[in-house]
């Protein structure tokens, strides 16, 4: 990343999802950083609290950007990686710290790689889910698919970040006009592997989608003609996914040729 290129942010709000595990923080926005639903930023924090580094000697980390492009400030789902070089920091982080921001946005999971279609499928694991959330927040889609489909994958109920807001949705707002007429449009398809899952699907995503609980649960199939399919999260429950589906004729897009399917690993 060009040294000067990164820009100093504040963190203004933290919101903690489960203790030493999962939370979320907004920051401040660079006014010209600009973005597209799905896309991902560059985030710096020094290599050690309070260090003192130029630019180019922060450790560095992908982060998908979980608001609105609308959004005045920026905001970040994360994971803490148990002495995982920049989350065990950050996870240390309060309202009025400092982050740096390289204001590019990277990334091709965004809709614009596929062609219209009757279904956009929002796949994830964990942390995985927080692209899907800014694309829920773009308009344009809503006016593209007829359905959308968000399927979270997490280990207990607890890790659900975000369920309320999603569940909710249709009183966002900025949407809830399109949702009084327009009621339906969105299922939420919330999956646990472990502990008591409620009611919810209880195995992991590959043999729901083998065993077509999965679409089940949707109330749609996944069709290549009329699903668009995202995936993001853990890269070894995407590679199981990716070969399901490719078995069914999704397949990523290639140069000038929309595909059905897009794929971001986290690691
Ligand atoms: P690292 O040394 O980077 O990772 C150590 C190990 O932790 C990895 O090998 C892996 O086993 C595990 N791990 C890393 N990230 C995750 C994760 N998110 N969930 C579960 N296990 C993980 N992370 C987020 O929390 N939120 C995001 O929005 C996000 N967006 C990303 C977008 C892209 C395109 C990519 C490539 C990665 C993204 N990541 C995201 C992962 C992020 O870049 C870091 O890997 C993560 O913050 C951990 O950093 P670390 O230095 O603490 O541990």
């Amino acid at each position: 990343m060009p040294a000067d290129r990164a820009t100093a942010e504040t963190i203004t709000s933290v919101h903690t999802w489960v203790p030493g595990k999962l939370f979320s923080f907004r920051t401040t926005r660079p006014a010209d950083f600009r973005f597209a639903a799905g896309q991902f930023a560059r985030i710096g924090v020094p290599p050690s609290p309070g260090a003192q580094v130029a630019p180019v000697d922060m450790v560095w980390r992908a982060y998908s950007v979980a608001s609105s492009v609308h959004d005045p400030e920026l905001e970040f789902f994360s994971i803490v990686v148990p002495d995982g070089a920049f989350t065990s920091q950050l996870v240390t982080f309060k309202p009025g710290d400092a982050i740096y921001l390289d204001p590019v946005a990277y990334g091709f999971l965004t809709t614009d790689r596929f062609a219209d279609g009757e279904d956009l499928w929002l796949v994830s694991s964990g942390t995985g889910l927080a692209p899907f959330l800014s694309i829920l927040q773009d308009p344009a889609i809503w006016q593209r698919f007829r359905n959308v489909v968000v399927v979270h994958s997490v280990r207990e109920v607890a890790e659900l970040a975000y369920r309320h807001d999603i569940e909710h949705f249709a009183t966002h707002p900025n949407f809830a006009g399109f949702f009084a007429e327009h009621p339906d449009r969105l299922r939420y398809v919330p999956v646990i592997t472990r502990g008591d899952a409620q009611g919810m699907l209880d195995a992991r995503l590959p043999e729901l989608l083998a065993d077509g609980r999965l679409e089940r649960a949707a109330g749609l199939s996944l069709d290549p003609a009329r699903s668009r399919v995202m995936l993001c999260g853990n890269p070894d429950m995407l590679k199981a996914l990716r070969q399901q589906l490719g078995e069914q004729g999704f397949k990523p897009g290639r140069r000038g040729e929309p595909g059905n399917l897009a794929v971001e690993n986290y690691w």
